[in-house]
């Protein structure tokens, strides 16, 4: 079993002020795999201590040498790539070969991305041929806590803790606690790749404990949330004290709009995006919303490409689903699963239980709701495992009503050939991103959504402006 007990601090490996041991579970098999401990006050205090202390330092610290820092984390993360695909296979269960590619790329990504925009950034800047005596400074924020979830692992630290240093701020990351392995690694790049003692630290922990910790702690000057909306609305209100900017990236029920004039590929390109990371992710296209027209063939469509999803350890290579990640996650889809039986949808496949012959393991069956209406549970919960929810409708103006009637506004989704009904639809979708026939979001593109998503924009220009204050300065000598 892996020892990963100690933190990360002022760049240092050390051991917690209390012994707090938590054990990581593999989902593949449900057997501990790892070992940490559970950081107390007097862990969180020590980093943000560190991280305060090293502050002023890193803020004067030329723009430039920050980003030839980042280089050297990207270097670094690409050198030991293959470490950083284990460890997330291991924790979350993300099958290796999904893991190599998606889960460790979407960090790479992020990193190359925020590299790009960080060329171009004017930290000074004038305000304008009005005013030559004006200038619009950009300064980091201070000391920032990084709290992450298990699903998407690099995507977040990165998308979190690479803009931050672009920007000047020191930090304290929290991930989770169900997969903090990913995390752990990463901090050893950072030392690797010289960044300097205090400016990144780690400390493992649970959301009552270190989040907490955080989100209440004077010395904190902005939390950074990727989460449940559950733990983002405790946080808003723990960090409000002190005045924290609270940035927040939380759940969704993104619907995906079917019309009768959809590509081909669409519902099978639906489906899959569904259960892409055995359903895991906040932006996945829960709720398909078919026309009339297609309804029946979308229902077909969908239950093969179910049947076809073929489910497995996360440590064997291939293109299957691996388990959810852990047995909370696997008790709380049984029971939505039920749920959906019971409020009356017409199960197409899967449903409750194990794939047949797997016995051992947080493994779920690839499941297809036909006949959901939208007040169904399944069609408002966020399930968080590969359940896809049909829902038919006869009109544009329904789809929408449809689609927007959810406390959730994260990413929706767009199939038809119409090019008038793209541009007006778009528009009309409460959601912080639209993705229209499969054309994926471009790089620097702001993540993030409205209502109970969320408030944040991580990627791009966005999201290395939300760890940046924003100072105006006049007289300022020609
Ligand atoms: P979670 O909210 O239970 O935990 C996320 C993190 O918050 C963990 O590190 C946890 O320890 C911490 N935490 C929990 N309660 C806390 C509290 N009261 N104070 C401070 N920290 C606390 O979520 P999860 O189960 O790990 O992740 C799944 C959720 O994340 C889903 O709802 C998903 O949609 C959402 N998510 C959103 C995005 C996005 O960008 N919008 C991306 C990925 C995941």
């Amino acid at each position: 079993m892996l020892d990963k007990r100690q933190f990360y601090i002022n760049g240092a490996w050390v051991d917690p002020a209390a012994k707090n041991d938590c054990d990581v579970i593999d989902p593949s098999n449900e057997e501990p795999c790892a070992v940490i401990s559970l950081g107390g006050q007097a862990d969180t205090d020590a980093a943000v201590a560190a991280a305060n202390a090293a502050f002023e330092g890193w803020a004067e610290t030329p723009a430039a040498e920050r980003i030839g820092l980042v280089k050297k984390v990207l270097d670094v993360y690409t050198a030991r790539a293959g470490e950083m695909a284990e460890a997330m296979s291991l924790e979350m269960g993300a099958p290796i070969d999904f893991a190599k590619t998606a889960q460790v790329g979407a960090g790479s990504w992020h990193i190359s991305n925020f590299l790009k925009v960080a060329e171009t950034f004017q930290f000074d800047q004038m305000l304008g041929d009005h005013a030559p005596s004006n200038r619009i400074l950009y300064e980091p924020i201070g000391v920032v806590g990084m709290i992450t979830p298990w699903n998407w692992p690099m995507n977040q630290v990165t998308l979190k803790v690479i803009p931050a240093m672009i920007a000047g701020c020191t930090m304290v990351l929290k991930p989770s606690e169900v997969a903090p392995l990913s995390s752990y690694l990463f901090a050893e790049f950072m030392d690797e790749a010289g960044v300097p003692a205090g400016v990144f630290n780690l400390v493992n922990g649970d959301g009552a404990g270190v989040g907490t910790q955080l989100s209440v702690h004077p010395d904190v000057a902005m939390i950074s949330f990727t989460g449940s909306t559950r733990a983002g609305t405790a946080i808003t209100k723990n960090a409000a004290d002190s005045l924290k900017r609270v940035s927040l990236e939380l759940g969704g029920k993104g619907a995906n709009l079917i019309f009768a004039d959809a590509d081909d590929k669409a519902v099978k390109r639906g489906a899959r995006h569904c259960f892409q990371n055995s359903g895991q992710s906040c932006n996945a296209p829960t709720r398909m919303l078919v026309q009339r027209d297609v309804y029946d063939d979308a229902i077909a469509i969908a239950r093969e490409t179910a049947e076809a999803t073929a489910v497995g350890p996360a440590s064997q290579s291939g293109r299957h689903i691996g388990p959810v990640v852990s047995e909370i996650q696997f008790d709380k889809i049984q029971g939505l699963i039920q749920t959906g039986i019971d409020e009356g949808a017409r199960l197409v496949t899967g449903g409750t239980g194990r794939p047949d012959g797997m016995n051992r393991g947080y493994y779920v069956r690839p499941t297809v709701f036909a006949d959901v209406n939208n007040d169904m549970t399944i069609a408002r919960e966020e399930i968080f495992g590969p359940v896809l929810s049909i829902i038919p409708f006869e009109t544009e103006e329904e789809a929408v009503q449809i689609a927007n009637d959810t406390p959730y506004g994260l990413t929706n989704y767009l199939q038809t050939q119409d090019a008038d009904r793209l541009t007006r639809v778009s528009r009309k979708l409460r959601a912080g991103m639209v993705e229209m026939n499969g054309d994926g979001l471009g790089a620097g593109s702001p993540f993030g959504g409205m209502k109970h998503s969320g408030n944040g924009r991580e990627g791009g220009i966005w999201g290395l402006e939300d760890f940046l204050e924003v100072k105006a300065v006049s007289g300022w000598p020609a």
